[in-house]
C-alpha cells in the first residue's frame, strides 16, 4: 500500500490577489471573471462566510456580500506561483500529478528514508509553501487518492458562526481511521456521485457514506446498472486508485515507417519492425520513460491496417525485454499480404526513476548487470552519433 498526498492551496486565486495587494488582507475578496455577470473562480475565507462560492454567478456573490472586492483574474500570476508551488513539490519526490494550478497528489512511498514519515513530509511541504510564497494550503495523507483528497478537504480551514478557524493543515488517515473516517461523509462528498445520484439515493433513506454501506452491491446495480453500481460499492468501501500518474506530456511514442517496396513474409519484416521499436524504446529511455505497453501497426498492400499490443504488469527494463515481447507479436501475425507500412508504439509510460527506486537499490553494484551497461554505451553513442550510428545485432 503506498503513501499517497494530496495538497490543495487554500483559495488559491484569491490568495494570489492579497499577496499582490496587502491592503486587501482581511477583506472578502471575490476573484471572478467578466466582471458582473461572470462567475466566482475563487473568494477569500472572508467571503466566504458570507456564503459566496466558487462556481457562483458574480451577481450572486456580490448581493450574498455586498462589501465584497471584485478583483478580474490574472492568470499569469496565478501560472508563475503555480511554478513556485511545484519547485516545492519536487524536491519531495518526482512522482507528482498536478490536478490543477493549485492541487496536486503525490506518491510519497519512496521518500521516508530521506525525509522523514509522513506527517514530517506533509509539515515540511507546508511549511515551505508558506515560507517561499506565502500561500497555504491544506494536505491529506492516506493510501489511496480518494482519501487523501477528502482528508485535504477535511483540514481546510472551517467557518464556525461566522467565525474563521485555522485548522491543523495537515490531516493523515491511516488504513485503520479510513472506515470511520469516510462513512461520516454525505454520499455527495464522492467524486463521481453527482447530483442525481444523490437524489436517488436520499429516495431511499440513503444520505451518508455509512448508509450507503448498508446496500448491497445488487442493489446498487439495480438501481444504476453494473457499471455505475460496482463503482459506488467500491466508493463507499474508500476503495480508490493510488496510481499517480507523472506529469509528462507524452503519453505515447511511436514511429511508422512505409516501404518503398512491400515486405514479404516475416524474414523481410521482422527486422524492420526491430529497427523501429529500437528507435522508439531507446527515445523514451532518453525521456527517463520506461513503458508497459507496446503496440504493432501494420498497413496491408490491400490498405488492410492492424494493430496488436500487450502490456506487462512491470515495464520492459531492457531493450532486449521489449524486441522479445514485440517478437511474440510479429509471429502472431497473419502475413498472407504483402506489407506497406509498419509502426511501433510504446505507452503506458512510468517514470525511470521509479524503477530506480524499487527495482534496484540505490549502491548495490551487483544490480547493475551487463546488460544496463550495454544499453548505457548504446544510448550515449546514439546521443553523440545518431540514432542509426549504433545497432543491435539482429538474426537472421
Ligand atoms: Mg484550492
Amino acid at each position: 500500500m503506498g503513501d499517497i498526498l494530496h495538497v490543495d492551496i487554500n483559495s488559491f486565486f484569491a490568495s494570489v490577489e492579497i499577496l499582490d495587494n496587502p491592503s486587501l488582507r482581511g477583506l472578502p475578496v471575490v476573484v471572478g471573471g467578466g466582471g458582473k455577470r461572470g462567475v466566482v473562480c475563487s473568494a477569500s475565507y472572508e467571503a466566504r462566510i458570507y456564503g459566496v462560492r466558487a462556481a457562483m454567478p458574480v451577481f450572486k456573490a456580490l448581493q450574498a456580500c455586498p462589501k465584497a472586492v471584485l478583483v478580474p483574474v490574472k492568470i499569469d500570476r496565478y501560472r508563475s506561483y503555480h511554478k513556485q508551488f511545484l519547485a516545492v513539490l519536487d524536491r519531495i519526490t518526482p512522482f507528482v500529478e498536478t490536478v490543477a494550478l493549485d492541487e496536486a497528489y503525490l506518491d510519497i512511498s519512496h521518500a521516508h528514508s530521506l525525509l522523514g514519515d509522513n506527517l514530517t513530509i506533509g509539515r515540511k511541504i507546508s511549511d515551505d509553501l508558506l515560507a517561499e510564497t506565502g500561500l497555504k494550503c491544506s494536505i491529506g495523507i492516506a493510501h489511496n487518492k480518494l482519501l487523501a483528497k477528502l482528508a485535504s478537504k477535511a483540514a481546510k480551514p472551517k467557518i464556525v458562526n461566522g467565525i474563521i478557524r485555522d485548522t491543523d493543515p495537515v490531516l493523515l488517515i491511516s488504513p485503520e481511521a479510513a472506515d470511520p473516517f469516510l462513512e461520516r461523509h454525505p454520499v455527495a462528498a464522492l467524486p463521481g456521485i453527482g447530483g442525481k445520484t444523490v437524489e436517488k439515493l436520499a429516495q431511499i433513506g440513503i444520505k451518508t457514506v455509512a448508509d450507503l454501506k448498508m446496500l448491497p452491491l445488487s442493489t446498487l446495480t439495480a438501481k444504476f446498472g453494473r457499471a455505475q453500481g460496482n463503482w459506488v460499492f467500491d466508493l463507499a468501501r474508500g476503495m480508490g486508485s493510488s496510481e499517480v500518474t507523472l506529469n509528462q506530456p507524452r503519453k505515447s511514442l511511436g514511429k511508422e515507417e512505409t516501404f518503398a517496396v512491400d515486405l514479404v513474409g516475416l524474414d523481410e519484416l521482422s527486422p524492420e519492425i526491430d529497427i523501429l521499436a529500437e528507435e522508439v524504446y531507446f527515445a523514451a529511455k532518453r525521456a527517463g520513460l520506461l513503458c508497459r505497453s507496446v503496440s504493432l501497426k501494420v498497413k496491408f498492400s490491400n490498405f488492410e491496417v492492424i494493430t496488436r499490443s500487450k502490456t506487462k504488469e512491470t515495464p520492459f527494463f531492457s531493450f532486449l525485454e521489449l524486441k522479445e515481447t514485440v517478437h511474440e507479436i510479429v509471429a502472431k501475425l497473419d502475413l498472407k499480404l504483402s506489407v506497406r507500412l509498419c509502426g511501433v508504439q510504446l505507452s503506458n509510460f512510468v517514470s525511470a526513476a521509479r524503477d530506480f527506486y524499487t527495482q534496484k537499490s540505490l549502491f548495490e553494484e551487483k544490480n547493475f548487470n551487463d546488460k544496463d551497461m550495454l544499453e548505457e554505451v548504446t544510448l550515449d553513442v546514439k546521443e553523440r552519433f545518431g540514432n542509426k550510428s549504433i545497432r543491435y545485432g539482429m538474426k537472421r
